[in-house]
């Protein structure tokens, strides 16, 4: 992906002091091709390094003190600036405010209205109201009440109204009478771009004149998401950009396409299939992540939205005090599954996205966790010590794994507890620099 191929390119420039004209040249021919192979339009990326080769040469990167250092920080610069500038938000000028999504199916649409509502609900202590506007499978009708009582917001829907107009200006009426401030339109998509579907979105976008027009777009489709994007664009004008499924083994390269063909604002982006997994696009955050150096500012951000603090002080003093165990243990996987996925959370610390791509991290592993824990008894959990042979023999029959997983949960726990000793005696910074290698 355009990580490790950016990864390689830099790593002349980041592992060696010394540069060379030459070396310049060939990192910024490496970091053009990385990019066109992440599906950015060759004459993007073609003007991309140009400018950044004429940056690094007015600022003399051949005699900086750090011109490995320079160099990344002028590719970084370079590909923040290109993905837009400072995050823009979502217009709640409207009374209600009214957000119509756009895309194709299968994209996110559905989803995303749900995250978005869930984050104006929490964040923006806003009112909305969700609306059921595909009016050709009544399973998508359904798929919308599922995630409206998840996250407890209401949903509008009408399975007599066939026309997603009417449906939309009835839901409006709604909205005003029952005090819903935002009313999020989700609308049918198709698997291709064709004229029946953008008549129907383009007649609702006339009809209610929304407030925010959404592109959401499947940020693994690559040169794909470019046509769409330009196709909806040049129907809707649209408002936004909303690029979901960042979490799997994306193509970052999208995110600088789309922007730079249809010069709209990336807004938000999603993270997973849960209703928390919603992030604001910050394009000096994504510039990184595609360069590996880890979305920290977005991990610690979400760590501490997530986490008790009160619970975090409890914790610290029972690491201080050697007496972490394994309802401890416990407690903490279910903060981490709280913060949403895990390699998408490990992907965002620096060097660590790379180290353990190979491990297979999903959120089954915590299942045999749990249940060799849940059948140690209370002495156990808070002494591990205690647990020998037969103990581990117990314990294995009891949760349905072998002896060996016990070992294995053992041996790990050990790990664990040490390095929390050693990030609690203000060894955090040798943490981080372990783990950047
Ligand atoms: P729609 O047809 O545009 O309404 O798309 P849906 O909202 O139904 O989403 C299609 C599929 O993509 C569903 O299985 C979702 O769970 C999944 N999905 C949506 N957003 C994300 C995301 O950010 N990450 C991941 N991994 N899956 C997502
Ligand atoms: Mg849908």
């Amino acid at each position: 992906n355009l990580s490790d191929k950016l990864d390689k390119a830099l790593h002349v420039l980041k592992g060696h002091g010394q540069i060379t004209e030459v070396n310049v040249a060939e990192t910024l021919k490496e970091v053009r091709r990385a990019l066109v192979d992440a599906d950015v339009n060759f004459k993007t990326a073609k003007n991309f390094t140009n400018t950044v080769k004429e940056k690094a040469l007015g600022q003399d990167v051949l005699t900086a003190l750090k011109p490995g250092q320079l160099m990344v920080k002028l590719v970084k610069d370079e590909l923040t600036e290109l993905m837009g500038g400072d995050a823009e938000g979502i217009n709640l000028s409207g009374n209600p405010s009214v957000i119509l999504m756009s895309g194709l199916q299968g994209s996110g649409k559905t989803t995303f209205s749900g995250k978005l509502a869930n984050y104006l609900k929490t964040k923006k202590t806003k009112n909305p109201l969700l609306v059921a506007c595909d009016v050709y499978r009544p399973a998508a009708i359904d798929q919308l009440h599922v995630v409206g009582d998840q996250i407890g917001v209401e949903v509008f829907s009408d399975r007599e109204e066939k026309n997603p107009v009417a449906i939309s200006q009835k839901a409006i009426a709604y909205a005003k009478e029952h005090g819903h401030n935002v009313v999020i339109i989700d609308t049918a998509g198709r698997l291709a771009v064709d004229e029946a579907m953008m008549n129907e979105i383009s007649d609702i976008h006339k009809a209610i004149q929304p407030q925010e027009t959404l592109f959401v777009v499947d940020s693994m489709t690559g040169q794909d998401a470019v046509n769409t994007a330009k196709a909806f664009n040049d129907t809707l004008n649209f408002d936004g950009v909303i690029l979901t499924k960042l979490d799997g083994d994306t193509r970052g390269g999208a995110a600088i396409s789309i922007k730079s063909v249809v010069n709209k604002p990336i807004k938000f982006i999603g993270t997973g299939e849960k209703m928390e997994a919603i992030d604001v696009f910050y394009p000096s955050r994504m510039a990184d992540r595609i360069l590996g150096m880890g979305d920290v500012v977005s991990l610690v951000e979400r760590a501490q939205e997530q986490y008790d603090e009160e619970e975090a002080r409890k914790l610290q003093k029972k690491i201080a005090k050697n007496q972490f165990g394994f309802d401890d243990f416990l407690n903490q996987i279910q903060q981490v599954k709280k913060m949403g996925n895990m390699k998408d959370l490990i992907g965002m610390i620096p060097g660590a996205g790379k180290a353990m791509k190979d491990i297979d991290i999903d959120d089954d592993a915590f299942k045999h966790i749990e249940a060799i824990i849940h059948s140690m008894t209370p002495e156990e959990r808070s002494t591990p010590s205690l647990i020998n042979a037969s103990r581990k023999q117990r314990i294995g029959k009891g949760s349905g794994t072998s002896v060996t997983q016990v070992n294995q949960l053992l041996k790990q726990f050990d790990q664990m507890s040490k390095m929390m000793k050693m990030m609690q005696g203000g060894g955090g910074k040798k943490m981080m620099q372990m783990m950047r290698g």
